[in-house]
């Protein structure tokens, strides 16, 4: 996936429809796009580089039927993290009808004053990436949110609130792939927003179904 990701433009600016190169790199990688996705791999600067990577494509393909049938099997669908590789427990998504799963946050600094339906723009504890965020509820020091940007999604005339660096304290969303998990489990799992691909941990606090509640986000995985 790392060869793959070398040879994109690098420029994250979501013109393929992913949020940034490493996601488009990931998509190429499932098989869900084609390299052409990326107008700029189409431009002369670029020259040589769809090739390349398709002739990645096409080994990373011999890889993996080589490896269903070293097992005599199909190779169960692992869920892998985009950075560091690590194996997680499931995928998080959205509650249904919504945009994104939806994440519990605590600002530092306490002069910031922020409502519902304000813009922030914070950086999660840990994180390198900067996010954009609609804000849900205001509830004891705590904010729910939807993550909405990176900026180019939601215009650079939009108006937002600089929050600094928050810590994320909980995640909800369904359990869409992989195993559901019991309360008080300990898990690693993918929330499927993440710009990184990286794979997160917590506990699981309550869950109906296939939905959960995780607290005690960590992005060092336990
Ligand atoms: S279109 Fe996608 S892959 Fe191409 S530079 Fe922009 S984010 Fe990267």
């Amino acid at each position: 996936m790392k060869q793959i990701y070398r040879l994109l433009p690098g420029l994250n600016c979501g013109e393929c429809g992913c949020a940034n190169c490493m996601q488009f790199a990931a998509a190429l990688a499932a098989g869900q796009v084609e390299a052409s996705g990326c107008p700029f791999l189409l431009q002369d600067r670029f020259k040589g580089r769809i090739m390349a990577i398709n002739e990645i494509l096409s080994g990373l393909a011999i890889e993996e039927e080589g490896r269903a049938v070293e097992a005599g099997t199909l190779v169960k669908e692992e869920i892998v993290g985009l950075i560091d590789h690590l194996a997680a427990d499931f995928v998080l998504s959205p509650l249904e009808g919504e945009t994104s799963c939806k994440e519990d946050l605590h600002i530092f600094d306490r002069n910031i004053q922020v409502e519902i339906g304000d813009i922030i723009r914070y950086r999660p504890w840990g994180c390198p990436v900067t996010h954009f965020a609609e804000i849900l509820e205001v509830n004891h020091g705590i904010i729910t949110v939807h993550i909405v940007g990176p900026l180019h999604r939601i215009g650079h005339d939009m108006k937002w609130t600089d929050a600094g660096i928050c810590m994320v304290v909980a995640f909800e969303g369904l359990v869409t792939k992989g195993d559901v998990p019991d309360v008080g489990a300990t898990v690693r799992f993918l929330p499927e927003h993440c710009m990184m691909g990286k794979v997160h941990s917590g506990v699981i606090v309550h869950s109906e179904g296939i939905r959960v509640r995780i607290e005690g986000i960590d992005l060092k995985v336990w």
